[in-house]
């Protein structure tokens, strides 16, 4: 009964990712060529995606080209960057969320570091759903293609994808932009789209994990209580379902004594909704915008978590010095804030402004943050760093 009223997303963000010359470009303008042969799209040139303008986001740079295009379907937003460095500022600035990435891979190459270093990022983005285009089969023995493949299906089975089972499709982006019919071409991108029409799944919201809605706002209703107000981001919340309220330190078992949308009561709301929350027996002062709400057990405080950060250069207005372990500043995250340090691996000496790393954060008080979720660093108000959160610790 509840899925039936789950959202269809008739918008799908995609991008090509993976190492420098394997043609992501060249396979991103056969898209809008083939697809602009049927008026699905505007064919976009080999040299006007390449020559994307810089885009700032949250101050960092970023060189990106959005690219449009329709199947049948579905209407795509594909991001295609120019160089490797603006791939790591875009995935950890959340600058495109993707919903799905073409990964493509050259065949005469194989897989590479920059390869790796997608796939990686992706997985601790939260892309759940990875293609595969191998790429120059023009130039290399079917052999050869097939040992790719192989290749690939280890690779992503290693960085917690579908090995198995994602699609694979084999071709040559430059034949397609060629109109060649031969198989190698234009077929090889009908059956991409075709793939990701039928293998990415409409976006539908999250309502089997737990409930989790985020405190934008709270206030007191004289007699009844304290309301508090947020945009359910997962999970259906039942009247007089046991939830807790945590955040900065704090962990207080509550009951869901009333849920209102648009200040009319109901008995469940679903993730996307925008809901007041009546927690029985709440004091006003002991909630903060920041807290969360959330199942009862379903998640827990932590001070510690990893992330990922990109510390912005100078020229974008980041530091001029290197970060060392113990650097401490506010970090942002959503509507709250609160002192965070950052430690540095072990083997690494220091972090560059314009670098990214792996990286520990300890948080001043504990703090629910889930995978995924992005963050920033500020100085005097300043940003300095982006990041986003890929484990917690205990
Ligand atoms: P990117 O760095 O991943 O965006 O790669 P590009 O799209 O810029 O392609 C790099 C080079 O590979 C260019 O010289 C392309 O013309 C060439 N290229 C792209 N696709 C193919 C293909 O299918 N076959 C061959 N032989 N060359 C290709
Ligand atoms: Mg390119």
């Amino acid at each position: 009964k509840v899925k039936s009223k789950a959202v269809e997303k008739k918008h799908c963000n995609v991008g090509t990712i993976g190492h420098v010359d394997h043609g992501k470009t060249t396979l991103t303008a056969a898209i809008t060529k083939v697809l602009s042969k049927d008026g699905f799209a505007k064919y976009v040139s080999y040299d006007e995606i390449d020559r994307a303008p810089e885009e700032k986001a949250r101050g960092i740079t970023i060189n990106a080209a959005h690219v449009g295009y329709s199947t049948k379907n579905r209407h795509y937003a594909h991001t295609d960057c120019p160089g490797h460095a603006d791939y790591i500022r875009n995935m950890i600035s959340g600058a495109s969320q993707m919903d799905a990435a073409i990964v493509v891979v050259a065949a005469n190459d194989g897989p590479m570091p920059q390869t790796k270093e997608h796939l990686l990022l992706a997985k601790q983005v939260g892309i759940k759903y990875v293609l595969v285009y191998i790429n120059k089969v023009d130039i290399v023995d079917n052999e050869l293609v097939e040992l790719v493949e192989i290749e690939m299906r280890e690779m992503l089975t290693d960085y917690g994808f579908e090995g198995l089972t994602a699609p694979i499709i084999h071709g040559s982006a430059l034949a397609a932009l060629k109109d060649d019919q031969t198989e190698i071409g234009v077929p090889s991108i009908m059956k991409l789209l075709d793939t990701m029409d039928n293998y990415i799944p409409p976006i539908i919201r999250d309502l089997e994990s737990p409930f989790l809605l985020p405190i934008d706002n709270a206030f007191t209703v004289p007699g009844r209580g304290t309301v508090v107000v947020g945009t359910i981001k997962r999970g259906v919340m039942k009247k007089n379902d046991e939830a807790e309220l945590m955040g900065f330190g704090y962990n207080i078992k509550t009951t869901l004594s009333d849920i209102q949308i648009f200040r009319k009561s109901v008995p469940e709301a679903l993730a996307g909704d925008n809901v007041g929350v009546l927690l029985r027996g709440m004091k006003l002062r002991n909630v903060e915008t920041g807290m969360i709400v959330s199942a009862a057990k379903s998640l827990s405080l932590s001070n510690h978590y990893k992330g990922k950060v990109y510390f912005l250069s100078h020229s974008e207005g980041g530091r001029k010095k290197p970060v060392f372990s113990k650097y401490t500043q506010q970090m942002f995250s959503g509507t709250w804030n609160i002192a965070c340090r950052i430690d540095l691996e072990p083997s690494m000496e220091m972090l560059m402004p314009g670098d990214h790393a792996d990286v520990l954060l300890t948080l001043l008080e504990g703090m629910v943050m889930v995978k995924g979720q992005q963050f920033t660093i500020r100085e005097n108000n300043v940003t300095v760093a982006t990041g986003i959160i890929t484990d917690t610790m205990q």
